[in-house]
């Protein structure tokens, strides 16, 4: 485990007061690991898990030859060019049980659909194409090719090959697939345990009656709601007072549980509060300013306590700095401490209807909404208001339009790049 003066050491140019976006998640890249411990779990239960080993197929799938319509089975050595086939149908297969009989030259089998190709032929003719008179069928001329309507064995899944890769996020159609491999467990990462709260004297928790300077904690539920979507098993420490023992319980408490912790808050320049101060006492943890809108304070590091130790994102205080750092930042290291083998999502390309005021030298993430144009492009408008502490922008925009480091102003019509909201959170 590296300390963070040596991450810092490996990095070019790294200054904590001027980190761009990017060498955060370079800094964080270096900072976390996959947890290493797995389960098995049913494949009812491992949804949105992480596979923890590569899956080779069993099995074949399909696995036999098989019809993909209802017609009839020939061999389609027999077409030829120009002119129609007439076969006498000598059989009917049906899916579930292979049909045994042998078919002769100007024979067919009468087929369902998935049933096992009878041996010898190779090719189906939809059962609408053809004209069928007693036990003799005619195809049309020119309709077909050999091996038409016809699922080879194995063309979906081969037997002795891989078919899932270990990091694997077992979507709806992962399960599904290892299902279709007779599969009905498999190994799956540990779930990740993280631990959150919200800090600040002024900050309420819900329930408590209303008070002069004081705000309502909404951090701890979009935290709560952003770590639940990424399968994390939560750990909610509520809110913790400006106090230094209430904060040192808190902080060892969390680490002693989780594999992160991720707070809001106190973490300003000049904040005048304990929570910086306890961070640097019970860890090794890096204080940043990043070249970013929203978002810029954030602490991060490791907290130890009684020989464990757990990654510590603090975040800034401002609603949708707390978002947005933890979907820059805080979600592809989680994807990475959860064992994910993924890519980041790709970032979708929109005109922008207003021209927007942008610094180079600093990225900006505002919250825009998507729509499709009468000319079936894609345009962006942002939601007005991009104030740090408006979390509406949030709900009201689909996705964060993402000006890059070195990008200036943009101009109404240039297009920009969005974070979907979609999928992500
Ligand atoms: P700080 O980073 O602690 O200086 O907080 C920045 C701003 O975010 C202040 O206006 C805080 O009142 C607000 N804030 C901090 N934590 C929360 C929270 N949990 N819920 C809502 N607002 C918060
Ligand atoms: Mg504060």
């Amino acid at each position: 485990m590296k300390t963070l003066e040596q991450i810092a050491a490996e990095l070019q140019g790294y200054d904590p007061q001027a980190l761009s976006a990017d060498g955060v998640n370079e800094f964080l890249a270096r900072l976390v690991s996959p947890v290493t411990e797995t389960e098995t779990v049913g494949i009812f239960e491992a949804l949105d898990r992480v596979l923890a080993q590569d899956v080779i197929s069993p099995i074949s799938v399909p696995p036999h030859d098989n019809s993909a319509m209802d017609g009839f089975a020939f061999d389609s050595a027999q077409l030829r060019p120009d002119a129609p086939l007439t076969l006498k149908v000598v059989g009917t297969a049906f899916a579930g049980k292979a049909w045994q009989g042998t078919v002769g030259a100007g024979e067919c089998v009468k087929i369902m659909t998935g049933a096992i190709m009878p041996a010898g032929l190779d090719t189906v003719v939809p059962q609408e194409f053809t004209t069928v008179s007693g036990d003799a069928v005619t195809l049309p001329a020119k309709l077909l090719q050999p091996g038409d309507n016809r699922r080879k064995l194995g063309e979906d899944l081969m037997a002795g090959r891989p078919a899932l890769q270990q990091g694997t996020r077992l979507s709806p159609a992962a399960c599904g697939l290892l299902a279709s491999l007779g599969i009905a467990s498999v190994p799956v990462a540990r779930r990740l345990k993280v631990a959150y709260f919200s800090t600040g004297d002024e900050i309420l928790s819900l329930g408590e009656p209303p008070r002069e300077g004081a705000v309502y904690d909404s951090n701890r539920y979009t935290v709560f709601g952003l770590l639940t979507r990424l399968g994390c098993e939560v750990i909610d420490m509520g809110v913790v007072r400006d106090d230094p023992a209430l904060l040192e319980a808190a902080f060892t408490s969390a680490a002693r549980q989780a594999d992160a912790i991720i707070t809001s808050g106190g973490v300003s320049v000049g904040e005048a509060d304990y929570t910086k101060t306890m961070m640097k006492k019970l860890g090794d943890v890096a204080f940043w300013r990043i070249a970013m809108r929203p978002g810029r304070p954030m602490a991060v590091g490791r907290i130890a306590s009684e020989g464990r130790s757990a990654v510590l994102f603090g975040l800034p205080g401002n609603p949708v700095a707390v978002m947005v750092t933890f979907l820059a930042f805080v979600r592809p290291a989680l994807l990475r401490m959860m064992g994910r083998r993924t890519l980041p999502p790709p970032l979708l390309r929109a005109r922008s209807v207003e021209a927007i005021r942008k610094k180079p030298g600093r990225t900006e993430y505002q919250r825009g909404t998507v729509s499709t144009a009468p000319d079936g492009t894609l345009r962006v408008q942002t939601t007005g208001n991009q104030g740090s502490g408006v979390l509406s922008s949030m709900v009201q925009g689909n996705g964060l339009i993402v000006l890059h480091h070195a990008q200036g102003n943009v101009a109404a019509g240039d297009e920009v790049d969005v974070m979907m909201f979609d999928g992500v959170i």
